[in-house]
C-alpha cells in the first residue's frame, strides 16, 4: 500500500490527502490520455533534502504533454515551485513525486474537446522499488512475450499513463512465473527496456545501452553515461540483441523508482559471476553519492528544500 501522506496539490491548491478526488467520468481514466513524471528527493548527508534533477523532469513533463498535445496550464516555474511547496507541506524528507496532468471531465468521446487539462502532485515514501535485496545482489529478469510497441503506435518519448498497459502485461506475465522484473524487446527483436526502466550490459569493460528509438529517455540513463564518461569508462548507444546479454560481463536497470538495480539473471542465464559487477558497484556507488549530496560536481543535479 502507498504510505499516505498529508496533501496533495491540486491545481493550486494543497488538498487533504484522502480528499484528493477526480470524477469517475474523468476522460484519462476512460481513454488513457495523461501524461506523469517519477521523481525522486533524497535526504542529504547534512540533514537537508534535495530533489535529483527536478528541472529535467518538469522539462520532460512538459514534452510528454506536448507530445499529447495536451495544454498544461501553468508554467514550468509553477510546477517546480508547487513540488517544492508541497514537499515542505508533507513534511517529507526522502520521497517519491507524481506529477500528473490529465483531460478531466467534459466530453466523454474519443475526442476531448471539452475537457480542461488538470494537473496534481502527489508525493509519498518509497523504498528501493525492485526492493532493498535487489539493489544489493542483482534481480532476476525474464524477457517477456509482449514486445515494447512500435514507435508509430505509442510515443515512446512521452510518460502517457496509456502505454502503461504494455508494461503491466509483461510485468504480470513474468511476475507469474516466479521473476522479478520483466524485459521487453522492440518490434525487430533487439533489447528496448524493463517495464518501466531503461537496460545497460557492461562487456570487456565497455559500457553500452539501447540506443532511444524505442524507448523512453531515461534521466537515470542520461545521468549514469555522464558518469561513466567522467570516470573514463567508454559508453556506446546501440542496438543489442538478448543473446548479447545473455553473454554480458554485467547488467543493470536504471530508472528514477529503480534506481540502479543490477541484474544477476536473464532468461535463467547467470549474468557474469551472477552477482553485481566492478562497474555496476562503482556506478551504483557514484550515483547514491550523488543523490545523497556527496559529490560536489554534480551539485547542479540537486535542488535542495
Ligand atoms: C520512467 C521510465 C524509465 C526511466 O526513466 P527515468 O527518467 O530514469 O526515471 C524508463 N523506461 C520507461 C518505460 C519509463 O516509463
Amino acid at each position: 500500500m502507498v504510505e499516505k501522506a498529508k496533501k496533495i496539490w491540486m491545481d493550486g491548491k494543497l488538498v487533504n490527502w484522502d480528499e484528493a478526488n477526480v470524477h469517475i467520468l474523468t476522460h484519462s481514466l476512460h481513454y488513457g490520455m495523461a501524461v506523469f513524471e517519477g521523481i525522486r528527493c533524497y535526504r542529504c548527508d547534512d540533514g537537508r533534502s534535495a530533489v535529483f534533477r527536478l528541472k529535467e523532469h518538469t522539462d520532460r513533463l512538459f514534452d510528454s504533454a506536448h507530445i499529447a498535445q495536451m495544454e498544461i496550464p501553468f508554467s514550468k516555474d509553477e510546477i517546480n515551485n508547487a513540488i517544492i511547496e508541497l514537499l515542505k507541506a508533507n513534511d517529507l524528507k526522502e520521497c517519491y513525486i507524481r506529477p500528473i496532468a490529465f483531460l478531466s471531465y467534459g466530453s466523454m468521446g474519443l475526442f476531448p474537446k471539452e475537457n480542461p487539462v488538470k494537473v496534481a502532485i502527489a508525493a509519498w515514501q518509497w523504498g528501493a522499488y525492485l526492493g532493498e535485496e535487489g539493489i544489493k545482489k542483482g534481480i532476476r529478469v525474464k524477457v517477456s512475450s509482449f514486445t515494447r510497441f512500435h514507435v508509430n503506435n505509442m510515443m515512446t518519448k512521452a510518460k502517457i499513463t496509456g502505454h502503461y498497459v504494455n508494461s503491466i502485461m509483461a510485468k504480470k506475465e513474468v511476475v507469474a512465473m516466479g521473476y522479478d522484473e520483466a524485459l521487453l524487446l522492440d518490434t525487430d527483436g533487439y533489447v528496448s527496456e524493463g517495464s518501466g526502466e531503461n537496460i545497460f550490459m557492461v562487456k570487456n569493460s565497455i559500457l553500452k545501452t539501447t540506443p532511444l528509438t524505442s524507448v523512453l529517455n531515461g534521466i537515470t540513463r542520461d545521468s549514469v553515461m555522464r558518469i561513466a564518461r567522467d570516470k573514463g569508462i567508454t559508453v556506446v548507444e546501440g542496438r543489442f540483441t538478448r543473446d548479447e546479454l545473455y553473454t554480458a560481463d554485467e547488467a543493470f536497470f536504471t530508472g528514477t523508482a529503480a534506481e540502479i538495480t543490477p541484474i544477476r539473471e536473464v532468461d535463467n542465464r547467470q549474468i557474469g559471476k551472477g552477482r553485481p559487477g566492478p562497474i555496476t558497484e562503482a556506478i551504483q556507488k557514484i550515483f547514491f553519492d550523488i543523490v545523497l549530496g556527496r559529490e560536489k560536481k554534480y551539485q547542479e543535479w540537486l535542488t535542495c528544500l
